[in-house]
């Protein structure tokens, strides 16, 4: 349920309605920054009448209308922005650009990236320790010692870490580590175990989009991080199904972008690596995605893709990503 509070709403009105939402046992949602004066409800508001709201300065009480609810523009009209120690995503901020290789292969590999990245302006380092391979015989990740790695290459280049968490047995370890962003790869974006599992850390989440899932599924899997506690997400677009006879690994669902933040608070970044399958499509589809609203983009990036474990075809040598680094600051114009 949200209240719509009357624009000249006094600081007493306001206090009046939060304090009969407690009341009545729910938890009131306001940002006593924001311009619109606008109270949500959280929890299952279905039986409460909103008549017990038609108090002094609320303009309107509103139901949600969405089948999702904490992550709806509804529930909060202005968008959200993400801390990372410092690196803001979200909102009107500079897109926040996440580089690095696929996997993490050896301490040596990640740093020369991380430094390779961090020299371009990158504002964090990407690195897989657990990599969800369709194949049991493929390079699996090095596991602990990856993040292992990736803490230090943090350390040194003073990047915020973003990594994959394949299941729930791993967030002790994340904490060990101290990861910044726990990633949710696309083929766990309904592991719902998971999701709500994540709702209780204290670290956004990088949720991807499942190559065959909607845009309102998407929103639900956030909806589960949201509803049990975790506020901090970031949805990333990585391409969908493609065509039979396709000539990128999936399909880039640039519209995904102005859709997401129509219908969600949340920001939405984009991942052209995985979306193209090749590197000579990362730049043009970067671009793409920042003039279609994305707020940030992963960017996988190699020194030697020849050689690499993982998605070596679609990673970009470190001077192609400087290059795209400088077009994307001629795109925004900052
Ligand atoms: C990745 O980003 O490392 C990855 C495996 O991507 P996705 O989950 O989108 O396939
Ligand atoms: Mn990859």
């Amino acid at each position: 349920m949200i209240i719509s509070m009357n624009k000249n709403a006094t600081e007493a009105e306001i206090g009046a309605v939060l304090r009969k939402i407690k009341e009545l046992g729910f938890e009131p949602h306001y940002d006593k920054g924001s311009e619109i004066p606008i109270i949500g409800i959280r929890g299952n508001t279905q039986k409460l009448e909103e008549g017990r709201f038609f108090l002094p300065g609320v303009e309107k009480v509103s139901r949600v209308s969405k089948i999702y609810k904490e992550v709806s523009r509804e529930f909060q009209p202005w968008d959200s922005v993400i801390d990372i120690n410092g690196v803001k995503v979200g909102g009107t901020c500079r897109p926040a650009i996440i580089a690095g290789p696929c996997a993490v292969e050896s301490r040596d590999q990640l740093l020369r990236i991380a430094e390779a990245v961090k020299e371009a302006g990158a504002d964090m380092l990407r690195g897989g320790a657990f990599k969800p391979r369709s194949s049991p015989y493929a390079f699996q990740g090095l596991k602990e010692q990856g993040l292992e790695y990736l803490a230090e290459a943090r350390g040194t280049f003073g990047l915020p870490i973003v990594t994959e968490i394949k299941g729930v047995e791993a967030i002790e370890l994340f904490e060990k580590y101290d990861i910044d962003v726990y990633q949710v790869g696309a083929r766990n974006m309904q592991n719902f175990d998971l999701l709500e599992k994540l709702g209780h850390v204290k670290k956004p989440v990088l949720l991807k989009r499942g190559e065959a899932k909607s845009i309102d599924e998407l929103l639900l899997s956030a909806e589960y991080i949201a509803a049990s506690g975790n506020k901090r997400i970031i949805l990333c677009e990585r391409g969908i199904v493609p065509h039979k006879d396709s000539k990128t690994r999936y399909t880039f669902d640039v519209s995904a972008f102005c859709i997401v933040r129509e219908l969600s608070h949340l920001p939405i970044i984009g991942d052209p690596s995985h979306a193209s399958g090749h590197w000579k499509y990362v730049a043009p589809l970067s671009k793409a995605a920042i003039a279609a609203g994305a707020q940030g983009l992963m960017i996988e990036v190699h020194h030697e893709p020849e050689n690499a474990l993982c998605d070596g075809g679609q990673s970009l040598k470190p001077d192609k990503f400087r290059e795209l680094m400088a077009e994307i600051s001629l795109l925004i114009g900052r």
